[in-house]
């Protein structure tokens, strides 16, 4: 496919790659599946990862049960006109389309957990619960989720909450054109749908070749952000990496990093496929999880939520 020249209005240079890059659909899930089995096999963490591929089976099978709706004229119009993001989570009529996706993954999950798994056993069916008494609570916890304000009593049903507003929001963005998702006033959250992202990528496709990415938590849709910039406050000058690689090696070297602003002091990790082609920017990064610890410890917040992560869970 042609890519189109766009200008990069910040710096004004002629930058030759796409500018946003929709999901492509159900491959994702099932790619990333099969990343976590591959990590599990080398991982002292191979349970929580090992969930975390029946998660990522689940989403890719409920994200091929059902069509995506259409996404209304009037939001791809204020999108193109005014860069208003076309599904901004925050206040778009979700569809009750996602407590099924919702279900498969459970269901999903369920088939091949060991049954002697009663804590997850549990969980499961607190969540089945909740969906046939009292859809309007999830719906809530759905809300607390994506507004980043998940409460304590929220935490074992977020992961599985997380995976199925991705498939739902996914499907929407895959049926959405590039031209349909303007650029947003802000460049540091989802054009499509206004989530902040859980990490940046650097690309080794050869249409994108040693671009950066921003990978939204939701939707799963990527925008380039130039190199060596904060993803939080736009800022070059206090730009720094920091990994937890063995002493001896350079930071260079690694496929995780942390990239670190002084300037706002907060963190976002970036992945580098020339490194490690099969990185996976959510699934690598639940297993970078003492790469945060340390970042914290220095000092410095995160600004991107990871939809399947709940600190404690295992
Ligand atoms: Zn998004
Ligand atoms: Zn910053």
């Amino acid at each position: 496919m042609a890519t189109p020249i766009i200008t990069d209005g910040t710096m004004d240079k002629l930058v030759k790659a796409p500018r946003v890059v929709l999901p492509s659909g159900a491959g994702l899930f099932k790619e990333r599946a099969t990343r976590c089995e591959a990590l599990a096999a080398n991982s002292d963490t191979g349970a929580y990862l090992r969930f975390l591929s029946h998660v990522c089976r689940g989403q890719s099978k409920a994200y091929g049960a059902r069509q995506a709706l259409p996404v209304s004229e009037r939001a791809i119009a204020n999108s193109r006109e005014h860069g208003m993001p076309p599904l901004s989570a925050h206040v778009f009529p979700r569809d009750p389309q996602w407590r099924s996706d919702l279900r498969d993954i459970l269901e999903s999950v369920e088939s091949v957990s060991s049954s002697g798994n009663t804590q997850l056993s549990s969980v499961i069916s607190a969540i089945r619960s909740t969906l046939d008494t009292d859809p309007t609570g999830l719906e809530a916890i759905a809300d607390r989720l994506i507004a980043g304000l998940s409460e304590p009593q929220d935490g074992p049903m977020v992961p599985f909450v997380g995976a199925a507003l991705q498939v739902y929001f996914t499907r929407l963005a895959a049926t959405l054109s590039p031209d349909d998702v303007g650029a947003c006033d802000v460049a540091t959250v989802c054009p499509c749908c206004g989530m902040r992202p859980t990490a940046s990528l650097v690309r080794i496709d050869p249409d994108r070749n040693n671009y950066r990415y921003l990978i939204c938590a939701l939707c799963m849709t990527e925008w380039n952000m130039e190199r060596v910039k904060c993803t939080s406050c736009e800022e070059e000058k206090g730009v720094g990496y920091l990994t937890l690689e063995a002493e001896g090696a350079s930071t260079a070297d690694a496929a995780v990093r942390a990239e670190t602003c002084d300037e706002c002091k907060t963190y976002l990790k970036i992945f580098v496929q020339e490194k490690d082609p099969q990185v996976d920017p959510i699934v690598d990064d639940l297993n970078s999880l003492a790469l945060d610890m340390l970042v914290d410890e220095k000092g410095y917040a995160r600004t991107g939520p990871n939809l399947l992560f709940y600190p404690g869970h295992e």
